[in-house]
């Protein structure tokens, strides 16, 4: 059995592959272990009384593997004592918003997020749906590799009970928002295309439309884990939703990712926006209702800093990872954050990605702006963006060479070479101009560098990608 892949993200392998029951159930039993043993603000509560079981949420996406994946997850943590509130399959948010109705102590979610459906994965979160941070990740592996699990004696081993209507509450929970108007977006009454790519949001986000007045017509709507199309919402993968979307006269056609905590948008004409426009158009919209700051990543279109711009808001930028935003997000209180993936976090539902929010933000923003998605697409300032990655034949290389690209481009602009370009070393290697930047970073999951750029002009954008990996090139070979 080959390792899964282990990142910012939680745990991702190839059932059968690099993924099994036996390991998932080590995995569970590690968190089980670190949720039992963390010193959490409920156990200083509790006295010298009897220690109470901790409360972990589990949910799962609509793979194929999931329910081979869940058993596994429920074993691995109830013979850590611990009791399990299974909410069965649903979208990724609607485990953490659970977790955090029921201050649970932790959460799993069995998932692999936009990998294909051969995929499975686990993400953690601890503390009423709080992603794990990057000491808690590194503990938690250190309990997983030491095989040293907290056992449970046979007569106190956990229990599992079944929570029925998590979508229905995640629902109940974005209707009631303040920003949300329902007699609004039922005059409204827009016309919407929906796919889901038979993944978690198959049943939510279509229910979650109808109770914003939307007439929705579905496309893969079924969440049996066979993905009819990639389960990562690319404009290439979005085909049919397209032509849906012009065949039945749609006013938006919308697309999650497989566990339903991003969002895409297809325009009326049936033409896939970039993901960016996502976090775009959401911002456009809440800081027309709430004046505050917002969060997003280093390779996050400068989209936002327009935006933000228009509503005198600050941007703070963070390394690219929705833990990292979330966390700068409660640090400076700010009114929204997200990623050019097309992952939002709205605080005023809760602090993760979370794709049926989104839906509501922008059926919001367009039945108030009263236009098409098109005109609101226009209003904002365009750019283009390039993406390359270069192989390299090791992760220390990699690390080596961003480093050395760290240090000459910082001489650079000691020796003032260059005019108006700024170094920000958040993530990687960015180097940022008044409307473009370019931004290096080495793949946390396999030996490659990644060089992401974005400019006004298809032309300087490509130019800035391309300029870069030869400079990789060069370097890679003399410190290889
Ligand atoms: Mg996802």
């Amino acid at each position: 059995m080959d390792a899964p892949i282990v990142s910012v993200s939680g745990i991702r392998g190839i059932v059968g592959k690099s993924l099994d029951a036996a390991m998932l159930t080590q995995f569970a039993s590690a968190f089980g272990t670190m949720v039992n043993t963390s010193t959490c603000q409920q156990d200083n509560e509790m006295g010298n009384g009897p220690v109470p079981s901790k409360t972990v949420v589990v949910g799962r996406d609509s793979r194929v593997s999931g329910e081979m994946a869940r058993h596994s997850i429920l074993a691995g943590l109830i013979s850590t004592g611990c009791r399990v509130i299974d909410i069965g399959m649903c979208p990724t948010p609607t485990i953490l918003m659970i977790a955090n109705e029921l201050k649970a102590n932790g959460s799993v979610a069995i998932t692999a997020s936009h990998n294909p459906a051969e995929w499975n994965g686990l993400e953690f979160a601890l503390e009423s749906g709080r992603l794990l941070n990057q000491g808690e990740r590194e503990q938690f592996m250190e309990i997983y590799r030491s095989g040293d699990f907290h056992l449970a004696k046979w007569d106190h081993q956990g229990a599992v009970e079944t929570y029925q209507g998590a979508v229905n509450r995640h629902i109940e929970k974005i209707l009631s928002c303040e920003w949300i108007d329902l007699e609004l977006v039922h005059e409204r009454a827009l016309r919407i295309a929906i796919d889901c790519g038979n993944g978690a949001g198959s049943i939510a986000s279509p229910q979650l439309l109808r109770r914003l007045g939307c007439q929705v017509v579905e496309v893969n709507c079924v969440p049996d884990g066979n993905f009819p199309r990639s389960a990562e919402p690319t404009p290439d993968a979005l085909d049919r939703l397209c032509k849906t979307v012009r065949a039945e006269g749609a006013d938006v056609g919308f697309a999650h990712d497989g566990d339903a905590d991003r969002l895409v948008v297809v325009s009326e004409d049936g033409s896939p926006l970039s993901s960016e426009y996502t976090f775009a158009l959401a911002a456009d919209f809440i800081l027309n209702k709430r004046s505050g700051d917002v969060v997003s990543t280093v390779s996050t279109s400068l989209m936002i800093d327009d935006i933000a711009n228009q509503h005198h808001a600050q941007v703070h930028r963070t390394p690219v990872g929705v833990g990292f935003v979330v966390e700068k997000m409660r640090e400076t209180n700010a009114v929204i954050g997200g990623e050019g993936t097309g992952g939002v976090v709205f605080p005023e539902i809760q602090y993760t990605t979370d794709g049926l929010a989104s839906i509501a933000a922008i059926v919001h923003h367009l039945s108030e702006s009263n236009t098409r998605i098109s005109s609101l697409v226009k209003s904002v300032p365009s750019y283009t963006m390039c993406q390359k990655k270069l192989d390299s034949p090791s992760q220390s290389v990699s690390e080596a060479t961003v480093q050395r690209a760290a240090e000459i481009y910082a001489e650079k602009g000691q020796l003032a070479t260059e005019d108006n370009v700024s170094l920000d070393l958040t993530d990687g290697v960015k180097r940022v101009w008044e409307d473009s930047w370019v931004n290096i970073r080495k793949s946390g999951t396999e030996p490659v560098i990644r060089i992401f750029s974005e400019a006004k002009t298809t032309d300087r954008a490509e130019a800035l990608c391309n300029e870069t990996v030869e400079t990789l090139k060069r370097l890679m070979t003399h410190e290889g």
